[in-house]
């Protein structure tokens, strides 16, 4: 008879909301293993269980070859007594004990997903809560750990059934994503206008929205972390409004711009910056700009700089116009309305 091993592993760092799980699913199944795999206070621990040369290879790259936006501190693994059973499984995480794990920061939606926002026959066509395993937020919406739908503020918005099936089928970009939701199960976007504030009655906030911002008018846009006042850049009697309402003087706004080519006809990008900008993190990059351009100017008055950003949730996305919208802002003035 072959011989047969188990191991515990326990993988320490930032692993929960990137995808482990379903990383170290993907892993055991691969080499025949058996076992499980749970996200607990002290991060994830999986069993696994085996040929030894299966179990060691399990363990081997393990951390080498985590999902992208996992950030491993410590891998530890040990030999424990056999228990049989066949299949792996995802088991419900355990709660209790200090917390030691961390949650991944939240992540500028993907291609995958920013591909399906703007496909007409995708079920998350024009979705803004649209994510994935790879995208979305995590930080923002965990309310405690470990990081499960339980613990976000996701809880409240049962999965529909296509919508638990994804999460459910290991092969699908959506297994285990936390924030995952459509049209059917999720959260609803509002526009409120008036003074007292109405929820607009148009069939489409987003549309709506992209029309008051043409015509100048200045938004309060929730998003991950807090609201953006947002404005046409390019509109400058709303840029005016918001500067003194801000009682800002001549500080520079902030810019969101719909992409990298738009950047381009105001400002010099260079490799690095390109890749700041169109990155995970999506900081606020300073860029030189153009000195013959026809760019924004009351934004950032006699300054040689402009702070620009790129869209990072779908809402930014809707917001500055997909591919096929009826022409609309493309540069946003985005400065923090906390
Ligand atoms: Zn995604
Ligand atoms: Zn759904």
């Amino acid at each position: 008879m072959e011989a047969v091993q188990r191991r515990r592993v326990t993988v320490r760092g930032v692993v929960q909301g990137v995808g482990f799980r379903p990383y170290v699913y993907t892993r055991a199944t691969g080499l025949g293993l058996a076992g499980h795999v749970t996200n607990t206070p002290e991060g994830v621990v999986a069993e696994v269980e085996g040929a030894p040369d299966a179990v060691s290879r399990f363990c081997e790259r393990l951390a080498a070859d985590a999902p992208p936006l996992a950030v491993v501190d410590a891998v530890d693994h040990w030999e424990v007594p056999v228990a049989g059973g066949a299949g792996f499984t995802i088991i419900a995480s355990r709660t209790g004990g200090p917390a030691r794990t961390l949650v991944s920061p939240d992540v500028a939606t993907c291609a995958d997903c920013l591909a399906e926002l703007a496909d007409p026959a995708d079920r998350r066509h024009r979705h803004p809560f649209i994510t994935c395993t790879h995208c979305g937020p995590r930080f923002t919406i965990v309310t405690g750990l470990p990081y499960d739908r339980a613990h976000t503020t996701m809880a409240a918005f049962p999965m529909c059934p296509d919508c638990a099936r994804e999460y459910e089928d290991p092969a699908d970009r959506r297994f285990h994503a936390q924030p995952v939701a459509c049209p059917a199960c999720g959260p609803r976007l509002r526009l409120l206008t008036g003074r007292p504030p109405r929820e607009s009655s148009g069939a489409d906030p987003v549309a709506e929205a992209r029309r008051l911002l043409a015509a100048g008018a200045i938004l309060a846009v929730k998003g991950l972390g807090g609201y953006h006042l947002a404005c046409d850049a390019t509109h400058p009697g709303a840029v005016a409004e918001l500067r003194r309402r801000k009682a800002r003087g001549d500080k520079p706004f902030a810019l969101m711009a719909r992409d990298l080519a738009d950047v381009e006809r105001f400002a010099h990008l260079g490799p690095e910056e390109r890749q700041l900008l169109a990155g995970g993190v999506r900081p606020i990059v300073l860029l030189r700009r153009r000195v013959s351009a026809d760019g924004p100017d009351g934004v950032a008055p006699r300054c040689p700089d402009l702070g620009v950003m790129l869209p990072y949730t779908p809402v930014h996305h809707l917001l500055l116009g997909l591919p096929g919208d009826p022409p609309g802002p493309r540069l946003l003035v985005m400065t923090s309305g906390n």
